[in-house]
């Protein structure tokens, strides 16, 4: 089937150029990077070429990346190993809506006796600088959070909330895995130590991601093997997958600014048609600065997982917030937090557009949406 593929926050597809390159390293460049032939230094240039381009996408020296296996991984090595090396303080700030990567960290610490406190978020998921800054303790060891929610787009002030956060002693985490290669990260002037992302979010390969870690910042391991990548992160480096994270970071800076105006013409398209067609959609965040791409919008009195099923037999393929556990079906934490009603917050369906998305495609989603909720709709218990 040709798919329309709106699940670009999910994961991206891999540009061609990414393939490309990655499977010359397979068929070529196989060598273990820590060898000591020549053929081993081949490897080994590929990576640290890699890590220059990927730097140049932190906004940072290649010296200050880590290379990990994603987004996840980069997420717990940097709470967990940044706190390590800060015994004495016990308390972590982080916010509501972050990424259960970062949400589930906070829980095991909390029960490993860390104080955790939770920042909320306004109605739009705009987070109150004032509210974040009261939150903030002298005995504050860490504060996590995300540079733009992967659910509604809303994109949260970094300068101003890492400037806050280091202002009172604390280590800066900052999950920019949904911004990198969308919005420019300035890893270095925000001051943050400590900035997680994947490749797969930006047409990168799936099993990649890097980590950022400010020059002088200490680190404890959390995976310890072989001494690679500084002693940071033991294991032979991927990598095929490493080349395919540095191609997709160079296209991604080469490309940000044609691909953020045609992306968000195409966002704004869709999400235009979609409340002049429905009057029953809400669309979330929309007063808030939001990534260009991304269109969370709640169908009133609809439940996520019917309209997505339909759209998934239409050839369109979307997500929903919700996580459908013991077979009640919950609302997003992100949208609770936002306060949304349980009403419109059961109907939300995410769209994400990518640099593959075109007019065409955005129009029959547009034309085959309607139609599906109309459906849904006369199936309502009156
Ligand atoms: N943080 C955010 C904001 C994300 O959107 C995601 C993935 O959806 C992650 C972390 C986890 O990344 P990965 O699944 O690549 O490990």
């Amino acid at each position: 089937m040709d798919w329309i593929y709106l699940d670009n926050n999910a994961t991206t597809r891999p540009l061609p150029e990414v393939v490309d390159a990655m499977s010359e390293v397979l068929r070529g460049t196989y060598a273990n990077p820590s060898s000591y032939h020549q053929f081993g230094k081949e490897a080994r240039h590929r990576v640290e070429v890699a890590r220059q381009q990927v730097a140049r996408l932190f906004g940072s020296s290649p010296k200050e990346v880590i290379f990990t296996s994603g987004g996840t991984e980069s997420i717990n090595l940097a709470m967990r190993g940044l706190l390590a090396t800060r015994p004495e303080r016990r308390h972590v700030v982080t916010t509501a809506v972050e990424h259960s990567a970062v949400l589930r960290v906070a829980e095991l610490l909390a029960e490993e006796g860390y104080q955790v406190d939770y920042v909320c978020v306004d109605h739009e998921g705009r987070l109150d600088a004032e509210e974040f800054k009261a939150a903030l303790r002298d005995d504050t060891a860490l504060v996590s959070l995300m540079h733009a929610n992967n659910e509604t787009g809303v994109i949260y002030d970094v300068p101003r909330l890492c400037q806050l956060a280091l202002e009172r002693g604390a280590l800066v985490h900052v999950d920019a895995v949904q911004t990198a290669g969308k919005l420019p990260l300035n890893a270095t002037e925000w001051g943050a130590h400590a900035v997680s992302v994947a490749a797969h979010k930006f047409h990168g390969p799936k099993g990649v991601g890097a980590l950022y870690l400010r020059r002088r910042t200490r680190l404890t391991p959390q995976i310890v093997g072989g001494g690679q990548e500084r002693e940071l992160r033991g294991g032979t480096e991927a990598v095929a997958e490493i080349v395919g994270m540095g191609v997709a970071a160079e296209a991604a800076l080469r490309d940000h600014e044609e691909v953020t105006r045609r992306v968000g013409e195409l966002r704004d398209r869709l999400e235009a048609g979609i409340l002049a067609r429905i009057p029953f959609a809400h669309v979330f965040g929309a007063g808030a600065p939001r990534l260009y791409n991304t269109s969370n919008i709640g169908f009133e009195g609809l439940e996520a997982e019917a309209i997505l099923i339909l759209l998934s037999e239409a050839g369109i393929c979307a997500s929903s917030g919700s996580a459908c556990s013991s077979g009640s079906l919950e609302p997003s934490h992100v949208l609770k937090a936002m306060g949304i009603e349980d009403r419109i917050a059961h109907g939300a369906i995410r769209f994400s557009l990518s640099r593959f998305t075109t007019v065409d495609e955005v129009d029959r989603v547009l034309e085959i949406l309607p139609v599906l909720l109309n459906r849904l709709t006369a199936l309502q218990p009156r």
